[in-house]
């Protein structure tokens, strides 16, 4: 009897639909997400009248962001340089979904996610080094949108919209600057072209603003179009809505993306308190679709400078399927003195990682070179020098080792 049910199971695997009748034991398909107790909490105290439908539709979450200081107050207790910064010249516009605002301390002016999110007056001061384009995409586009900096892939802007806006953003100059002259049909048209037309461009690199703030069937044309050129053979989407807005990536935009691998995502983490229930729920459904995740995440002054905090943000993504892929050393942007950390501070984070948590959690540190010099990995001192043939190499311990390296001979091996 045992072996007829089983036997019958085989027969008939569960279909998707049937994954979703049976709730409780996935959480793949099912259409809605699991609430966070805080987010709940702030759910019932600042949208009483909101269902639990509304809350996780993304388009009630990009209709309702917080864009104003006074929508912002009823939330939070903004202090007065907070204040100051939102009502007096603003450097980025204001844009918080609600469901991150919950996550955000009431109280707390130096919560670290609150300072990524909530400006200061900070973004008013200019320091040395600083500019409105570090680096140098402007000077590196062959049509508007478009940056091909290194020969086999290309940076394709397809949005300036974004539904969380970063107050360190490397691209503050585009985003939320609604300019639709360079984000419409006809540029993406022009940028497609000018993939079609270069044979070297293998990889494409959708990015923004937030590609994924866009509706399916848009991003469903651009990625079949991409898909039609044979030389393309991956394309990336470079996006934060997984943590800002978790509730984006609902079945059908999955079913969608999966049509078009190999797709890559690089998903853009700042802090462990952003690995909520709804953000793992989201990154289960991208996971389990076969998109390989990575993510990139910005070294930020008094936000996650330190060892205890990108260790438990490392391992909490590998624990959820994401390998951390690059730790950026912070953008000289304007207004970005208080969000940057010296390099030797970034250097001793990366040497707190390595050896002491699995390879797969410690990313490559680097420095996007200002003027368009590319990313340059950045490496704590390993090479103590030679005693004679040998190497001398410093561990994760501080001991030293050696390599017997191999030195070339001096004339041609065979005669
Ligand atoms: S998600 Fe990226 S592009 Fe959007 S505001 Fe943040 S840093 Fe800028």
């Amino acid at each position: 009897m045992k072996e007829d049910i089983l036997l019958a199971e085989e027969a008939e695997p569960p279909s998707p639909q049937l994954l979703h009748q049976v709730s409780g034991q996935t959480l793949y398909n099912l259409p809605f997400f699991a609430e966070n107790p805080q987010t709940a909490a702030f759910r019932k105290q600042f949208y009483p009248k909101i269902s639990t439908a509304q809350w996780n539709d993304w388009r009630w979450q990009l209709r309702n962001r917080i864009t104003q200081a006074s929508q912002l107050e009823r939330i939070i207790r903004l202090s007065d340089d907070e204040r100051a910064a939102i009502l007096g010249e603003r450097g980025l516009p204001l844009s918080i979904t609600p469901y991150y605002a919950s996550l955000l301390d009431a109280r707390d002016p130096a919560q670290p996610i609150r300072r990524t999110v909530v400006p200061t007056c900070g973004e008013h001061l200019r320091s040395p080094g600083e500019q409105q384009d570090p680096l140098g995409e402007e000077s590196h586009s062959p049509v508007p949108g478009l940056v091909h900096r290194y020969p086999d892939r290309v940076l394709f802007l397809v949005t300036d919209f974004c539904s969380n806006y970063c107050r360190y953003c490397t691209r503050s100059r585009l985003v939320g600057k609604t300019c639709q002259q360079r984000f419409n049909m006809t540029q993406w048209k022009k940028a497609i072209a000018y993939i079609a037309a270069t044979p070297a461009i293998r990889d494409v690199l959708l990015s923004g603003g937030d590609p994924l703030t866009l509706p399916d069937d848009k991003l469903e044309w651009l990625l079949s179009q991409l898909r039609q050129i044979p030389h393309v053979e991956m394309v990336r989407i470079g996006t934060k809505v997984p943590v800002v807005l978790p509730q984006r990536i609902t079945p059908d935009l999955v079913a969608m993306l999966r049509r078009f691998h190999p797709l890559w995502m690089s998903i853009h983490f700042t802090h462990p308190a952003e690995l909520t229930p709804e953000t793992t729920q989201a990154l289960e459904r991208l996971a389990d679709a076969g998109i390989p995740l990575g993510s990139q995440t910005v070294l930020l002054a008094g936000i996650n400078d330190s060892v205890p905090t990108m260790t438990a943000l490392y391992q909490g993504l590998v624990r959820r399927r994401v390998k951390p892929y690059y730790l950026y050393q912070c953008d000289p942007i304007l207004g970005s003195a208080h969000f940057r950390t010296p390099v030797a501070r970034g250097l001793e984070i990366y040497q707190g990682l390595r050896g002491h948590t699995t390879g797969y959690a410690v990313p490559t540190y680097v420095i996007d070179a200002p003027g368009g010099g590319g990313k340059i990995p950045l490496l704590p001192e390993t090479v103590m020098g030679r005693d004679g043939s040998d190497l001398l190499l410093k561990n994760y311990e501080g001991r030293i080792f050696r390599y017997p390296d191999v030195i070339p001979a001096a004339g041609p091996a065979c005669n």
